[in-house]
């Protein structure tokens, strides 16, 4: 055992002549908050899609708290406890949020009870749209909405893919002090561009430029290295 919750070595990705992933080795300890950062087409969500089997690759190895996951489905990773959000909303849009977070539940293989999803709805404050159809929610809404699919499920492991991407200042602001208490009880994989996020949240950061790991380490150093700030930074939002 490697004592490691997330053990990610040598992923290799493949698009026709494009390499999306370079052999790229990712360790992440239980209860800890691992940022991903670097800029677009880096490579990041073909890492989140092969980790959690949404791609296949024939080449590396994935370890989730101790057992083989590479190139599963992604319905038997889900059930292992490795689970994810999208950096384009995925819910339900022609069902109710009450239907949405039904099928969470269906899905679960050791759901949250009721009392427990009442809480985790009331401390997302979606309650309030409980009956809408979920295509009918703002963004923000929607991307918490899908944060509490993942939720009921009692994820080990959670990889958020750009949570607050196309959200407002406000909005923003309330979801790093959602994720700032999820950090508290759980392990997550944060994919961001909003370096605030970064800063706020991650206690260690790796960055991805054209599929290679550039450099690795606390937020405070990372964000500070001439490298990521030549390579990346120089253009991000941060
Ligand atoms: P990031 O999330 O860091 O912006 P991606 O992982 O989406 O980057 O993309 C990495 C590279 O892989 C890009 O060159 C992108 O065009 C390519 N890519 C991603 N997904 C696919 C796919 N399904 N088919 C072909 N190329 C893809
Ligand atoms: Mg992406």
């Amino acid at each position: 055992m490697s004592g490691y919750l997330l053990e990610a070595t040598g992923i290799t990705k493949r698009f026709g002549g494009v390499v999306a992933l370079k052999g790229i080795d990712v360790r992440q300890q239980a209860g800890e908050t691992l940022g991903m950062i670097g800029p677009n087409g880096s490579g990041k969500t073909t890492f989140v899609n092969v980790i959690t089997g949404h791609l296949k690759t024939n080449r590396g190895d994935v370890r989730f708290d101790g057992n083989p996951i590479l190139n599963r489905k992604p319905s038997q990773i889900a059930n292992t406890g490795l689970t994810r959000t999208y950096q384009a909303v995925r819910v339900f849009g022609k069902l109710s949020v009450r239907e949405n977070v039904a099928i969470a539940l269906v899905d679960a293989r050791d759901p949250l009870d009721a009392d427990a999803v009442a809480e985790t709805v009331d401390w997302l404050a979606i309650g309030h749209r409980w009956e809408a159809e979920a295509g009918s929610l703002t963004l923000d809404e929607q991307r918490r909405l899908e944060l509490l699919m993942r939720l009921v499920q009692r994820p080990k492991l959670l990889m958020l893919d750009e949570p607050v991407g196309g959200l407002s200042a406000t909005e923003v602001r309330a979801m790093i002090r959602l994720l700032a208490e999820l950090k508290a009880r759980s392990s997550i994989f944060l994919i961001e561009h909003t370096m605030k996020v970064i800063r706020e949240l991650a206690d260690r950061v790796v960055v991805l430029i054209a599929g290679e790991k550039l450099a690795e380490g606390p937020p405070r150093e990372i964000l500070a290295d001439q490298r990521v700030i030549d390579q990346y930074l120089g253009s991000a939002d941060a």
